[in-house]
């Protein structure tokens, strides 16, 4: 039995002209879960679109209506990199609608995957680096507000810092955010997490493990949290185009498997969300996304 996966067939249409953002790699995950069956036998859990309230539990009214009404500041638009268009739109509030699905099958199964999410330079005035709404922070905020969780843990593990979603929760302490990012990447400017851990250029599968593992059982232990999102960003991988660290295909393997143990050991609910992956060729890429998922399905096992 596979962990609930979540995906929204939104994915499926292709993008508009010009776009430089390579979309289609969460179609082509899809498909290839649902080749090795990791679908599970009653398909993908479809989330519906997140709801314009729910998003302005993060987010300034003025943004959310700017990117639902098609009328964001030139300036916001640029710093998203993607079009202010209806099907970014669509496609946003799909991918924040399946974390936050993600998140309730998690509470209920332990675990549960998206196929898309972890917008984490998305912070509550402005979207950025490709990221509109901030996923993780939105379905953090509405569990909270529902009462089903109390204190959350970001574990962000993509090769960028999670500096929107340190900033939407510098002043909150029931949500610890941890980021684990190459020092020299993107944002020049960095933001403070709760626990910021900067990896030097070319860090290899067993410095990048060793950290991790000094770190991640003891923050668990002391944090106890309700929830964790885990941000499975696979741009640390050697051949990414934008990452600066050198894992292996066999690292993000051990990665994605150290952290969902460490939570399901101590019986705490973990939602996995996919984070960022460059690569020009998108069925290598979509492989690569597909570690997570893979990584589930044995974590259940064990
Ligand atoms: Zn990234």
């Amino acid at each position: 039995m596979s962990p609930p996966i979540v995906h929204h067939p939104a994915f499926r249409a292709e993008m508009p002209e010009g776009h430089r953002f390579p979309m289609d790699k969460f179609s082509r995950l899809a498909a290839l879960l649902e080749r090795e069956g990791l679908a599970g036998p009653d398909g993908f859990h479809c989330p519906e679109p997140v709801d314009l309230e729910t998003l302005r539990l993060v987010h300034t009214e003025d943004y959310v209506r700017g990117l639902v009404e098609q009328s964001l500041p030139a300036e916001i638009v640029r710093r998203i990199g993607m079009p202010n268009s209806e099907s970014v739109a669509t496609r946003a509030r799909a991918a924040t609608g399946g974390t936050l699905l993600t998140a309730r099958l998690a509470l209920e199964h332990g675990l549960a995957c998206n196929t898309a999410g972890g917008s984490h330079h998305a912070s509550a005035e402005s979207g950025a680096g490709f990221c509109v709404f901030n996923d993780v922070a939105v379905a953090a905020r509405r569990l909270q507000a529902e009462g089903l969780v109390r204190k959350v843990l970001v574990v962000d593990l993509d090769v960028h810092q999670g500096d929107g979603t340190a900033r939407i929760f510098e002043n909150d302490p029931s949500v610890f955010t941890f980021s684990m990012h190459a020092e020299k990447n993107f944002p020049a400017r960095k933001a403070v997490s709760d626990l910021d851990i900067e990896l030097p250029d070319g860090t290899g599968d067993e410095a990048y493990l060793a950290t991790l593992a000094e770190i991640l059982p003891a923050l668990l232990a002391r944090e106890t949290p309700d929830l964790v999102f885990f941000n499975a960003g696979v741009d640390p991988h050697a051949d990414d185009k934008l990452g600066r660290l050198s894992l292996s295909d066999h690292g993000l393997a051990r990665r994605e498997a150290f952290v969902l143990g460490c939570c399901l050991e101590r019986s705490i609910p973990v939602a996995g969300v996919i984070g960022g992956g460059y690569d020009a060729d998108i069925d290598r890429l979509a492989q690569r996304h597909a570690i997570l998922h893979r990584a589930a399905r044995e974590a259940v096992k064990a």
